[in-house]
């Protein structure tokens, strides 16, 4: 693109999103061939089995009852206190970690990354993630003048990799001083992978060796964005415990977001969790934070961070919430399961999914397995090498024969 006014480090930047992309062929093809003929896996939301974006019907009834006044006043700058509660509340729910913590309203788990990556890392460093990722990481490190780097997700045998990640945050630390680490789990985004309590010791522990040298600050980025989707409650959170007694140079960051676990994805409320064995650090990260915070977006959203207190305060309604959302998953978890038993049937390789919104297939050619896939009325999201699924939005009597459809793309390409 040749540029005209943009200043140098704006030049070239264009947002190319695949996903959207696809999804707007899909939209066409709707029109065209009819609704009921068409299988759109490319939206990142949950659809019900009739294909309507669903919505936890008591978060609807809470954010409907909301007085005017408490939806467009202005909020405090760093959240409403009894939203920062609910949300450190509700992701740490039964592994509440040992350790100094405090929340800070972002516009969703998306400014909770553009956050910690202005404020933990150096123009021009290095932040790293796994090679299966969520693109627009690679986005927000960019615009921030920073560069994504990225370890194998997966060992040969599709286990995590832990090597491959000891590896790069052994090799990127050599070069600077500050590292980010993105980590996106459980239910990972594009795979559904979620890191086991093992792994994530494992993780832990590479940070820990890292850590000895105290002139490195190392910053693991637990992005949970599908934490209510990964399954049982309490088992799903363990990992966080994990968080606790760590040294005073690795800071903990939680990315909570509204958007998949409350349905509120377009009300982009999200808070940015520290946790931290250093008081001071603490005391570092709600300062610097609620500056960029300023400096960026101002205040957030004061209606849904009110409809996520009001959640938190009345057991009553919180358990209906976390009873409708569990319905939500279950039907999530049955297409997967229809997916799964029929890929196995058809010979087609998929990448280990545990749980959540999307399931990948690998593949050499995606953009041609997707292209093919056209002909059946089947669109998904091409990755770099893989195709995505997204479980979430497909109904159950739709995901019945897909798999065997993408096997033979697959082969065709
Ligand atoms: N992280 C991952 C992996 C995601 O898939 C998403 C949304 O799709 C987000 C973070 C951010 O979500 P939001 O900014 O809507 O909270």
């Amino acid at each position: 693109m040749t540029f005209r006014l943009a200043a140098s480090h704006a030049r070239g930047k264009f947002a190319n999103d695949k996903i959207f992309g696809a999804s707007s062929l899909a939209g066409q093809a709707m029109k065209l061939y009819g609704r009921e003929k068409v299988v759109n896996a490319t939206i990142g939301a949950f659809m019900d089995e009739q294909e309507v974006l669903g919505c936890i019907p008591t978060v609807e009834t809470v954010l409907r009852n909301l007085p005017i006044n408490e939806m467009i006043s202005y909020a405090p700058i760093a959240g409403l206190p009894g939203y920062l509660q609910a949300a450190a509340g509700l992701t740490f729910a039964d592994s509440r970690p040992e350790a100094y913590i405090e929340a800070v309203a972002t516009a969703g788990g998306t400014g909770v990354i553009h956050h910690t990556i202005w404020n933990y890392s150096e123009i021009g460093d290095t932040v790293i993630t796994s090679d299966w990722h969520w693109g627009p990481y690679a986005q927000l490190c960019q615009e921030a003048l920073r560069k994504l780097a990225t370890f194998a997700l997966f060992d040969e045998n599709q286990n995590f990799n832990i090597s491959a990640f000891a590896a790069k945050v052994a090799e990127i630390l050599k070069q600077q001083d500050n590292l980010i680490i993105i980590m996106n789990a459980p239910a990972h985004n594009p795979t559904g992978y979620s890191l086991t309590d093992p792994e994530w010791e494992q993780v832990v522990t590479v940070c820990k060796e890292q850590a000895l040298n105290t002139a490195k600050r190392i910053v693991l980025l637990a992005d949970i964005a599908y934490l209510d989707f990964a399954g049982d409650k309490n088992a799903s959170r363990t990992f966080l415990k994990k968080f606790g007694g760590l040294p005073s140079n690795i800071l903990t960051v939680l990315a909570f977001s509204m958007s998949k676990g409350y349905t509120m994805y377009g009300q982009r409320t999200g808070a940015m969790i520290g946790v931290s064995s250093d008081r001071e650090a603490i005391r570092e990260f709600t300062a610097i934070n609620q500056f960029t915070s300023r400096a960026t977006w101002s205040n957030i959203n004061r209606g849904a961070m009110s409809v996520l207190a009001a959640i938190y305060e009345d057991k009553t309604i919180l358990a209906q919430v976390e009873q409708e959302r569990r319905a939500f998953y279950q039907l999530i978890r049955n297409r997967a399961d229809i997916f799964i038993r029929e890929a196995q049937a058809a010979g087609l390789d998929i990448l280990p999914y545990r749980a959540g919104f999307f399931l990948t297939v690998p593949a050499h050619d995606p953009d041609t397995v997707c292209a093919k896939l056209y002909d059946d009325l089947i669109y998904a999201v091409p990755l770099a090498r893989g195709v995505r699924i997204a479980v979430c939005a497909v109904p159950s009597a739709k995901i019945t024969g897909m798999a065997a459809k993408i096997a033979k793309a697959v082969a065709a390409s």
